[in-house]
């Protein structure tokens, strides 16, 4: 077993049926001992995930669709920039889901992330998804009532419906070669006190504080729950959750970068084999190249 898939097993949910939240604890280190460790680990799995990208974007058949959802201050971001810093930025793709505009909310919730999805070859990182739809959505139903569905469409099975149709599209995703990972940032709400305080303490991280955020904190139980129920119902072996202890950071980043080498390797990938009629081409540009051009 190589050491990605090591580190992460017990991160992964591949069968959400019996995932309880309380079995995972946000402050686990694992198999590590030491930062240092882990910071060889990171550059390591760095390293490989570079290679490996190279050839998926060679090869231009599988895409890889990564999804991050956490509550706030859980290090999304950080684990984006710090994750992907060794890959080809022409490779990957990223975009951040914000609440929704008016003209995406005129139309249904998949709508707008079917747009961006990643590119055979490509991977494409969503900071935030359609996750949000059985999250702030069902911890705020008056998000939901923004949304006009016709009242007869919204009944108690709301959730369960959702949940149905977000595992048909992975589905489908993944039958047409979108190989699809997610991951949950579980962070714990103390130490989310922390880093909120150090937000408001330390000037140069005042920008990223929002009273918002506060104030969803106050909902923590529910989002908890919804976050279980969300892996409950939508973990299954072709889009699998991991779940990330995240209240350290570096113990968060080494397994995530770990998940995804532990991904790209379950792909066998590599380079396009070249045949007769290219190495023809091939070997004719070299002569071109070696006696018709002087300069
Ligand atoms: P983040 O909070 O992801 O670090 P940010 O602070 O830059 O990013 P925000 O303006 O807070 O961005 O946007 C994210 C907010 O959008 C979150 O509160 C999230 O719950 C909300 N959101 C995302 N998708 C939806 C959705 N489908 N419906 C309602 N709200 C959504
Ligand atoms: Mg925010």
């Amino acid at each position: 077993m190589s050491w990605a898939r090591k580190l992460v097993t017990p991160y992964r949910v591949d069968d959400g049926e019996k995932f309880r939240l309380k079995d995972f604890d946000p402050g686990d280190t694992g198999l590590l001992r030491s930062k240092g460790q882990a910071k060889k680990l990171l550059e390591q799995g760095i390293a490989s995930m570079a290679e490996l990208q190279d050839k998926l974007y060679a090869q231009d058949c599988w895409g890889v669709l990564l999804i991050f959802q956490a509550m706030d201050a859980a290090g999304k971001d950080g684990v984006i920039k710090h994750v992907m810093s060794g890959v080809n930025p022409q490779g990957c793709q990223v975009y951040s889901f914000k609440a929704p505009s008016s003209e995406e909310l005129n139309h249904d919730f998949m709508w707008r992330a079917s747009t961006r999805l990643p590119e055979r070859g490509r991977i494409g990182i969503f900071n935030r998804s359609y996750y949000e739809e059985v999250l702030v959505v069902r911890v705020h139903p008056e998000v939901l009532k923004s949304e006009r569905i016709p009242s007869s469409l919204v009944t108690k099975d709301i959730w369960k419906e959702r949940f149905a149709d977000i595992k048909a599209f992975e589905g489908y995703l993944a039958r047409n070669g979108v190989v699809i990972r997610k991951f949950f940032l579980n962070l714990s709400k103390k130490e989310q006190k922390r880093r909120f305080l150090a937000r408001l303490e330390e000037p140069e991280k005042n920008w990223k504080f929002s009273v918002a955020d506060i104030h969803e904190r106050a909902s923590w139980g529910d989002y908890m729950k919804a976050y279980e129920d969300m892996i409950v119902h939508t973990a299954t072996p072709r889009a699998p959750w991991y779940v990330v202890p995240s209240d350290n950071k570096w113990f968060t980043r080494v397994v995530v970068a770990a998940a995804i080498v532990e991904t790209l390797e379950s792909l066998r990938l590599a380079y396009p084999e070249v045949n007769p009629q290219k190495r023809k081409e091939l070997n004719a540009a070299r002569k071109l190249l070696e006696t018709k051009d002087s300069s």
